[in-house]
């Protein structure tokens, strides 16, 4: 496995669109998407189909439930 770039070890939301394959009618490389907290430093992920809906939500669903909230 290829090490991190850089800037995918910083907070915040960090986001792969995937390579769909035209020829093939086929996911190449499946989206993923992953969440880094700036302040506990959780990481939470998801992948395919599951990228939208986690996009638009995880800062919401992290900050209601992160353990460094005050
Ligand atoms: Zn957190």
């Amino acid at each position: 496995m290829a090490a991190l770039w850089p800037p995918a070890t910083l907070p915040g939301l960090h986001v792969d669109m995937g390579q769909w394959n035209t020829k093939a009618a086929r996911w190449a490389r499946f989206p993923t998407a992953d969440y880094r907290c700036g302040r506990c430093g959780d990481i939470e992920s998801a992948s395919g189909d599951a990228v939208a809906a986690f996009v638009s939500t995880i800062h919401r669903i992290h900050r209601a439930a992160c353990p460094s909230r005050a």
